[in-house]
């Protein structure tokens, strides 16, 4: 093996055995691989929005007519079935949807008449060439494609960098891609641990990164001692209030649903609970009822709801989250115990009630399916406890629409969904920002995901007369305002 690679082992989650392997590139390598794509990219840029969304479609096509190798790699990597071929499915939208919008965007524009008379405004838009993303594990194709796509549209190269514990859909991936030479020519994803992610920081000029808070804060400070843009997209404690009178089987089930998908590991799941006080006894009940009926998937990948934890040191942080809670008098209702089956670890629907916010449960990202409820007395109270939060990724109010509305305009976080949960796993064209420590920079939804891999330049053009040095002639200003010298209009 060439000496600027480094083996790492990766774990299956679902038996617990490292049985995969990867080489980690050094920074030679990357080096290597980023000369070659910003070569590429000129061309590709040149090409137009048009060719570059053929080029995709086809791709995407051909990928989705056999997408097998990469399911089967992206379901070991996750231990998840139905999620792996959401995730993979997810791929022709984008694709359709972002070139829609690039059409859009990137039609010439004829320009217009400054209000400096005699000059006419033009503007070209100049793609990013080498743009970097970097992706975690709890939706590692989703997330590495969600950045990519609109950045190739954009017309800038992209390398990609997964999470070194879910990367054995990388290898599929990539022989997909070099089917298409044109695009392997501007598009490059590579299996890597944390410190070729923060190698790659150094070869590109713009960077996507979807992770933690912790991991976040260094690549944003680095993009910024290199005077790169960074989009951080990180970490969630999502609130949901249901509001009086909803409907408390419907609120439940909304809940459930949004609190366990994807085992919990999602940055958007719903992590914290308030419920009216007279109505939470029957919320709870209606809750229990329903998670009683949740089933892992262990045996068989293809049965049941819950898949198991991707990232087995998440498990401690779980568990020391309810010790957490319960030490501080909270109790479990339902779930509540790491499970291991065949070697990987599952968790159940967990409902937790007599919770506060001195709870670790209540303030740190849990990541599991984990669901504190929590009364409130009154709306002010559930808006405070709602906003009472380090994070502001996204939210959620179930009942009345209108007040959800109200209630949602007062709640700091960059996604509320109304009248269901965690809606942001699907709806890719909405613009939103992040508050507080959830994020930073453009949306990555909607035009905003596709404009930010663009600089905009400015063609001032005079038509008028051009300033000249008898403009700045001092005489002028005792001729009056009238006789102008230059910035004056
Ligand atoms: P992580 O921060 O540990 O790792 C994310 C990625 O960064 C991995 O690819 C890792 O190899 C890489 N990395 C590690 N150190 C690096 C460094 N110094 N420089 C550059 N790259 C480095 O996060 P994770 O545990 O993989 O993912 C879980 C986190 O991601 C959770 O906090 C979750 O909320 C967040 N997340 C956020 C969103 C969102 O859209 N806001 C979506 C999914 C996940």
């Amino acid at each position: 093996m060439n000496e600027n690679y480094r083996r790492l082992a990766v774990r299956n989650p679902r038996t617990g055995a490292d049985d995969y392997e990867i080489q980690a590139p050094g920074a030679a390598s990357l080096a290597a691989t980023a000369g070659r794509l910003r070569s590429a990219q000129k061309a590709w840029s040149r090409a137009g929005i048009e060719h570059r969304a053929s080029v995709l479609r086809d791709w995407s096509a051909a990928l989705l007519a056999r997408p097998e190798p990469l399911l089967d790699a992206l379901s070991t990597d996750t231990g998840r079935f139905l999620l792996a071929r959401s995730e993979v499915n997810a791929l022709g939208g984008m694709v359709a949807g972002y070139s829609a919008l690039g059409r859009q965007l990137l039609a010439d524009s004829p320009g217009r008449d400054s209000v400096t008379p005699g000059v006419f405004i033009r503007s070209q838009l100049v793609p990013y060439p080498l743009v970097g993303v970097i992706s975690p594990w709890n939706f590692p194709f989703l997330l590495s494609t969600l950045d990519a796509i609109p950045a190739l549209l954009a017309g800038a190269a992209v390398m990609v960098k997964p999470s070194e514990v879910t990367p054995r859909f990388v290898a599929p991936l990539m022989d997909s891609i070099a089917r298409f030479p044109e695009l392997a020519g501007v598009f490059h994803v590579f299996a890597g641990d944390g410190a070729s992610g923060a190698a790659l920081l150094d070869q590109v000029d713009a960077v996507c990164f979807t992770g933690s808070v912790r991991t976040g804060r260094s690549v944003g400070e680095h993009c910024a001692q290199r005077f790169i843009p960074s989009f951080l997209e990180l970490g969630g404690k999502d609130p949901a209030i249901v509001l009086p009178g909803a409907d408390p089987e419907q609120a439940a089930s909304i809940v459930l649903r949004a609190s366990v998908q994807g085992t919990g590991q999602a940055c958007q799941s719903l992590e914290r609970v308030y419920v009216p006080e007279q109505e939470h006894d029957a919320f709870v009940e209606a809750l229990l009822r329903q998670a009683a009926q949740v089933r892992l998937n262990w045996p068989d990948m293809h049965q049941g709801h819950v898949g198991p934890l991707i990232f087995a040191p998440q498990a401690e942080i779980i568990a020391s989250h309810l010790r957490d809670a319960v030490e501080r008098g909270a109790v479990i209702r339902h779930g509540g115990q790491i499970e291991s089956h065949g070697g990987g670890l599952w968790l159940l629907p967990t409902v937790v009630t007599g919770v506060n916010h001195t709870m670790l449960l209540m303030r740190e990202e849990t990541f599991g399916p984990v669901i504190p409820v929590m009364p409130y007395r009154d709306l002010d109270e559930a808006v405070a406890l709602a906003n009472d939060s380090d994070y502001g990724l996204s939210a959620a109010v179930i009942g009345d629409e209108s007040l959800a509305q109200e209630i949602a305009l007062r709640m700091e976080a960059g996604a509320i969904s109304i009248n269901d949960g965690a809606l942001t796993t699907e709806v890719f064209d909405a613009e939103k920002n992040a508050f507080r420590l959830s994020g930073l920079g453009a949306s990555r939804m909607g035009p905003s995901g596709l404009l930010r891999f663009l600089r905009r330049k400015a063609l001032l053009i005079q038509r008028g007369r051009a300033r000249d040095i008898a403009m700045l002639d001092e005489s002028l200003a005792a001729a009056g305002p009238a006789a102008s010298a230059v910035g004056e209009r």
